[in-house]
């Protein structure tokens, strides 16, 4: 994958090839646009949308009030550094908010981190099956990306620590990952934050921490609090269910976050998002339920899809990727047009280097036991068929 990225980076170096029309900076053009999951199943009755990863217990309904209400105000810009939410999440978290920078989704502080810190030849590293959005933001900002390779679809931190040079300003680890579930406990993460260089930042992406029920688990705050060089990321997208209104956050050490607000585009938060969101971070009672939901049925889905055949990886986090044979008939193309005709629309991870895997998002029950019953139908035909 590197030799490729920089084929075409040096493909698109503009002083090596004459151009009569505008050509972007080196690198941008190596860039896949990322595609999300589909979102539509034509033809079926009705559809379950399990390929986001978006909670299938909707925003807050208190989320959504503040959200109406301050439609009111759409005239007035918002207050730009998005105070009362970071004073909110301040409150939440006991965090200081001077520490705390909004961003219009966790991806936008992804894209800030990478802007600020990664020049031509630097390095973003990731792992493997890390999110795929850590590759965008480094070629955005012109520089390379480096992958590490993981151990059974788990991030690897010898072999993240292995790829680390002079030239790696960003270690970016989705903890727990997406979109394979999977995640580090504290003591690996500790590792990982303790060897790396004082120069080189660490980004522990925590989209999904709300999910996790493991001991051994951490978000990344205390981490951050050691360390002059540790960023945790987090959203209002997953668990909270406000995908749709782009919002998310990043604390970390005040030299970084003052860096940060120094590129930040004036006004990234709407006073929507921003009001959504503390009504959000104020409804504990909804966020307990949508704890529950997962707690109940990450489980069973596991559990009953294991028992078709199939084999699932662990995951800590609302969703799991499903690995499918590679005999014909029962392979995950083949799974995914089946699902997909049937209303139940999973996602293809194919560029994220897993053809073989669907990746499935916990739904409601109605959705869980429709996928469970799909997947059986599934995988007896495909036997069947030979
Ligand atoms: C969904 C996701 C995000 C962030 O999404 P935003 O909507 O931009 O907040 C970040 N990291 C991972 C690993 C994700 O899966």
């Amino acid at each position: 994958m590197n030799y490729r990225v920089r084929e075409a980076a040096s493909l698109l170096r503009g002083d090596e090839i004459m151009t009569n029309q505008p050509t972007p900076r080196p690198g941008v053009l190596a860039i896949d646009a990322y595609v999300p999951g589909k979102s539509a199943a034509p033809g079926a009755t009705r559809a379950f949308k399990l390929s986001a990863n978006e909670t299938p217990l909707g925003p807050s309904p208190q989320a959504i009030a503040a959200a109406r209400d301050m439609l009111e105000e759409s005239a007035l810009y918002p207050e730009g550094s998005s105070r009362k939410l970071r004073e909110a999440i301040g409150a939440h978290y006991n965090l200081d908010p001077a520490r705390i920078i909004a961003g219009a989704g966790s991806d936008e502080v992804l894209e800030l981190l990478a802007l600020a810190y990664i020049g031509p030849q630097d390095e973003g590293l990731y792992s493997q099956y890390g999110f795929l959005e850590y590759k965008i933001v480094t070629l955005s900002a012109g520089g390379r990306p480096v992958v590490a390779p993981e151990k059974n679809y788990v991030a690897d931190v010898d072999a993240l620590l292995s790829c680390v040079n002079s030239k790696t300003k960003l270690v970016f680890l989705a903890n727990p990952n997406n979109p394979t579930g999977s995640y580090l406990p504290e003591k690996e993460i500790r590792r990982l934050a303790a060897s790396l260089p004082k120069q080189t930042i660490l980004v522990l992406d925590a989209a999904y921490a709300e999910y996790v029920t493991t001991a051994d688990y951490i978000a990344g705050v205390t981490i951050v609090d050691e360390y002059e060089n540790v960023v945790m990321t987090r959203t209002f997208s997953k668990i909270y269910g406000l995908a749709g209104l782009r919002l998310g956050w990043g604390y970390g050490p005040r030299s970084i976050i003052d860096t940060l607000n120094r590129i930040r585009p004036p006004f990234n938060i709407s006073s929507i998002a921003s009001a959504a969101g503390i009504a959000a971070l104020a409804d504990t009672e909804h966020l307990q339920k949508a704890i529950d939901h997962n707690t109940q049925w990450l489980p069973w889905l596991t559990n009953e899809i294991a028992a078709l055949g199939l084999e699932v990886l662990p995951s800590v986090a609302n969703f799991i990727a499903i690995r499918f044979p590679s005999t014909p008939g029962l392979t995950a193309v083949e799974a995914d047009q089946f699902l997909t005709k049937k209303g139940l629309i999973l996602r293809a991870i194919t560029a994220y280097g897993l053809p073989d895997f669907l990746r499935l998002t916990v739904g409601g029950q109605e959705a869980n036991y429709a996928v469970v019953t799909a997947l059986k139908e599934f995988m007896q035909k495909g036997k069947n068929s030979f």
